[in-house]
Formats: C-alpha cells, sequence, structure tokens
C-alpha cells in the first residue's frame, strides 16, 4: 500500500504543565472527511492548529505526501482554513475576499476573476460579489470564507466548528453544502466539531477525542457498534 496522503505521527503538546494533546497518531486518506470529535477541551482545536502551523508540537511529526511539514511555515503549508472566529475581512467586497488569497500568491488578473466566479458558483452566492460582509447573514458569511478558504484549490481544509455560531436550520443548510463541495472536488477535509450528530451525518471517518488523546478512529457505525472505551460509547450514544 501506498504512503498516505496525511501522517500524524505521536503529536505532543503542552503548556506548561497541562499537556493539550499526546500519542495522536492518525493516517488520513486523500480525499477524506475526517472529523475530530470531543468535548470541550479535549484537544481537538491544538491538534488542528498544530496542522495549520498556528502552534509547534512539543514533540511528533506530520507527514503531507511522505514530507514532514513542521519546516513549513503557516503561509506555505498549502491548506485552507475556516475558522469559527477566523473571519471575512470586514472592509473587502466578497470578491475581494475571496480574490486575496490568490492574490497572495501572485495569480494573473484573469485567473483570479475566473477563480473568483467559480469559487462564488461552488457556495452558491453568485450576484454577491459586490457586497461587504456586515451586509450579509452569518451563514452568507461562513460560505464566502469557505470559498476564500478554497481558491487556491489547497489539497487539504480544515475546519474548526466553523458551524457553532448559525442556528439550527442554517447549520444543516450549510453542512449539505459543505458535504457537496467535499464530493465535488477532491480536497481532504479535517473537521472539528463537539456535535455527534454533525460528526455522524458529514464525516467518513471520526477521531474521538477525550482529555488530549484519540480514543478511537473509525467510521460513525463502527463506533456505534464497538466503542472501544466507555466514553466512547457514552459520547456517540448521546446523540438524539
Ligand atoms: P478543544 O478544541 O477540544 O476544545 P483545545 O485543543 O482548545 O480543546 O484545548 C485542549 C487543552 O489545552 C485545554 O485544557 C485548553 O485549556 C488547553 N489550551 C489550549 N490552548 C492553550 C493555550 N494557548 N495556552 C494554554 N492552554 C491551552
Ligand atoms: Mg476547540
Amino acid at each position: 500500500m501506498s504512503d498516505p496522503f496525511l501522517q500524524i505521527r505521536g503529536i505532543r503538546k503542552e503548556y506548561g504543565k497541562l499537556v493539550a494533546v499526546q500519542n495522536v497518531d492518525l493516517d488520513i486518506r486523500r480525499g477524506e472527511f475526517m472529523t475530530f470529535l470531543g468535548p470541550s477541551g479535549s484537544g481537538k482545536s491544538t491538534t488542528l492548529y498544530i496542522l495549520a502551523g498556528f502552534e509547534s508540537p512539543s514533540s511528533g511529526d506530520i507527514l503531507l505526501n511522505g514530507q514532514s511539514l513542521l519546516s513549513t511555515p503557516s503561509h506555505l503549508r498549502q491548506i485552507g482554513m475556516v475558522f469559527q472566529r477566523y473571519t471575512l475581512f470586514p472592509h473587502l467586497t466578497v470578491g475581494e475576499n475571496i480574490a486575496f488569497p490568490l492574490k497572495v500568491r501572485r495569480r494573473s488578473k484573469a485567473e483570479i476573476d475566473a477563480k473568483v466566479r467559480e469559487m462564488l458558483r461552488l457556495v452558491r452566492l453568485e450576484g454577491f460579489e459586490d457586497r461587504k460582509p456586515a451586509q450579509m447573514s452569518g451563514g452568507q458569511q461562513q460560505r464566502v470564507a469557505l470559498a476564500r478558504a478554497l481558491a487556491y484549490d489547497p489539497p487539504v481544509l480544515l475546519m474548526d466548528e466553523p458551524l457553532s455560531a448559525l442556528d439550527k436550520k442554517l447549520r444543516e443548510e450549510i453542512q449539505h453544502e459543505i458535504r457537496r463541495i467535499h464530493q465535488e472536488t477532491e480536497v481532504t477535509i479535517l473537521y472539528v466539531t463537539h456535535d455527534q450528530e454533525e460528526a455522524l451525518r458529514m464525516s467518513d471517518r471520526i477521531a474521538v477525542f477525550s482529555k488530549g488523546v484519540i480514543d478511537q478512529v473509525g467510521t460513525g457505525s463502527q463506533l456505534y457498534a464497538e466503542p472501544a472505551t466507555r466514553f466512547v460509547a457514552e459520547f456517540i450514544g448521546d446523540s438524539d
């Protein structure tokens, strides 16, 4: 078998005396939708920030296509991000927000214009190009954030509780959009949520975090049928 696309190897992160995550080992396939599920404080975001390059691990390594990522600075990692508070630039229009990562990468104007149109179509916001973020709903803003994150075709997309500020109906609508986009593009998604239902609905596989370690990795039905720990049984079983 060829090497997995993304390999997380023995990641540990300490903040002073606090061990935020330890022994995090995970192989992620190209194109997979992998969810980090767990309660608040279990180490999901820390792991994602290490992937993003916002934090360095105390030990361990991350390999993308067999190459260590850790020496690559955050902005060169080819990883798109949508975070709950990683908000849009308020002074830029929707189109300018989506164009931003392409301008940084010095793409031509023609390429940028074409890509902005393609991304607006992908997130179903045609006609919104000249609006400012403040003139749009929270759900529309998150779709723009998604368009911006995907604009330069990163092979990996990280999403940290991107929908937690939205109401239930909007959340379900955007969950659906994210799944559709995952199917239409080849992007590999690492998705963080504390919501069991959301994890079960969206993911190819789920890594269940508890107190800084991964208790179990599997499909939703594997976790349901054969929980490895009491914690997994109770946490997964909690969904209504
Ligand atoms: P989750 O995303 O699952 O809610 P986090 O990864 O944010 O969990 O946090 C894991 C643990 O690490 C928590 O105990 C949290 O308080 C701690 N932690 C996270 N970031 C920092 C930081 N910058 N400084 C100190 N402790 C932190
Ligand atoms: Mg978090």
